[in-house]
């Protein structure tokens, strides 16, 4: 999968491929998947949830630029796959999750996995955490009409939000906070189900 699917299609970076290449994504998807759990797609996980893509979890993991003593917040836990990408390369991540049962599931994977660090909380991720903030890196797994102002306002000074952005398809973005606000790089075209809860009643 990382060869051919990701390394062979751009991404780089040593420390992540190593990442990717360590955690066994076989265990984040129901039993019934395993067989295509090295496919390069994404994969239902219940509550018409997906597991994201390997190659889209890798690119977004390498453009968060983190290194091992970043703080990293993800929202949309899913299957908790991409909080344990991202345990393997930073200091410490927490993660936020709207539906509880995905929530619960999650952290009871990690901390069979050995990821048992990863701080795992149920809740609407419009908001942020803001008694774990700042982070050096926010990484959001759903698309978003809006940027959430809260996840800007939790990086710190030349830290990254990674988040795909618009209805339908969606741009993956990177806003990078500066001194004095915030510059944003669109990346690529990409396809996320929806971030939910409170973003959707925000003001286009
Ligand atoms: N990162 C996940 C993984 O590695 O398996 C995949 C995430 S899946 C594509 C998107 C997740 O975002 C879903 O589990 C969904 O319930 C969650 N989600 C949607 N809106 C959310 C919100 N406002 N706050 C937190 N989680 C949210």
């Amino acid at each position: 999968m990382v060869t051919h699917q990701i390394e062979a299609r751009g991404v780089a970076d040593e420390r992540v491929l190593a990442a990717m290449r360590k955690v066994p994504r076989h265990e984040f998807v129901p039993p019934s998947r395993r067989e295509s759990a090295y496919e390069d797609r994404p994969l239902p996980i219940g509550s018409s949830q997906t597991i994201s893509q390997p190659y889209v979890v890798a690119v977004m993991t390498e453009l968060a630029k983190v290194d091992a003593k970043s703080r990293v917040l993800e929202v949309g836990t899913g299957s908790g796959y991409q909080a344990a990408v991202l345990a393997e390369l930073v200091a410490e991540v927490y993660t936020i999750e709207i539906i509880e049962s995905l929530a619960t599931g999650a952290a009871r994977t990690l901390e069979h996995l050995g990821y048992g660090s990863v701080r795992v909380r149920h809740g609407d991720g419009y908001r942020g955490w803001p008694e774990a903030a700042p982070f050096d890196a926010i990484l959001v797994t759903a698309a978003a009409p809006i940027v959430p102002p809260a996840l800007l306002e939790q990086l710190v000074v030349g830290g990254r939000l990674v988040i795909p952005v618009g209805d339908g398809i969606q741009q993956l973005e990177v806003h990078t906070r500066t001194s004095t606000g915030s510059r944003v790089e669109r990346v690529f075209p990409v396809r996320f189900v929806p971030m939910t809860g409170e973003v959707r009643q925000s003001p286009r």
